[in-house]
């Protein structure tokens, strides 16, 4: 790990990261206002800012084979991570983390759909693992009720209230039969030998 390379990586990770900077301060701005480049505020973007920072550093930590280069990813990783958290736990407005408020979700529509059943019996070896899983009987109709909602969410801090996407949930799922389970004394063959 030479000086030189290390200097070139931190100067590079310095330039993508007030690159993400201004591109994020400046995007909505009106044509008439001014363009600028000041410390970000925003827990997202002071967060994306550390990913891309370490992000652009590990490229170089990879190409000239840094050994500290794996704790450079995983300080990278952790950041990413982080990103993203903020991104969806933040408020929408005033931009705070730790104000959401998760309420009732707002009830789209109901509808009912078949789920197609077969009894089945499932074989269990020894250890607990799976030998087979077998069907039998008639297969009967059962109708379960599908709703479609959008999750609704509030700012305690500036009470901004705001929604999320719009998915299904279905409300039968965990009355589905379940398959009867018999356990047997035969041993799995992929089982490692202890001798
Ligand atoms: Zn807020």
């Amino acid at each position: 790990m030479g000086w030189q390379n290390l200097g070139e990586g931190i100067l590079a990770s310095i330039i993508a990261t007030l690159i993400t900077n201004f591109i994020f301060q400046n995007r909505k701005k009106k044509s008439k206002e001014k363009i600028k480049l000041k410390l970000p505020k925003d827990p997202f973007l002071i967060s994306l800012s550390f990913a891309v920072f370490f992000g652009i550093l590990s490229l170089f930590g990879f190409y000239y084979g840094w050994e500290k280069f794996a704790y450079i990813i995983v300080i990278d990783f952790l950041f990413i991570a982080i990103t993203i958290w903020i991104k969806n736990n933040q408020c929408p407005k005033c931009k705070k983390i730790f104000k959401k408020i998760t309420h009732d979700p707002e009830i789209l529509k109901e509808e009912k759909r078949p789920y197609r059943h077969k009894d089945s019996t499932v074989t269990l070896y020894s250890d607990g693992s799976v030998k087979n899983k077998k069907h039998h009987g008639k297969e009967r109709i059962i109708m379960e009720t599908i709703r479609t909602q959008r999750n609704r969410y509030s700012c305690s801090d500036c009470l901004y209230q705001w929604k999320g996407d719009v998915h299904e949930r279905n409300l039968n799922k965990h009355e589905r039969p379940k398959p009867n389970i018999r356990r047997t004394n035969i041993r799995n063959p992929d089982e490692p030998e202890l001798y």
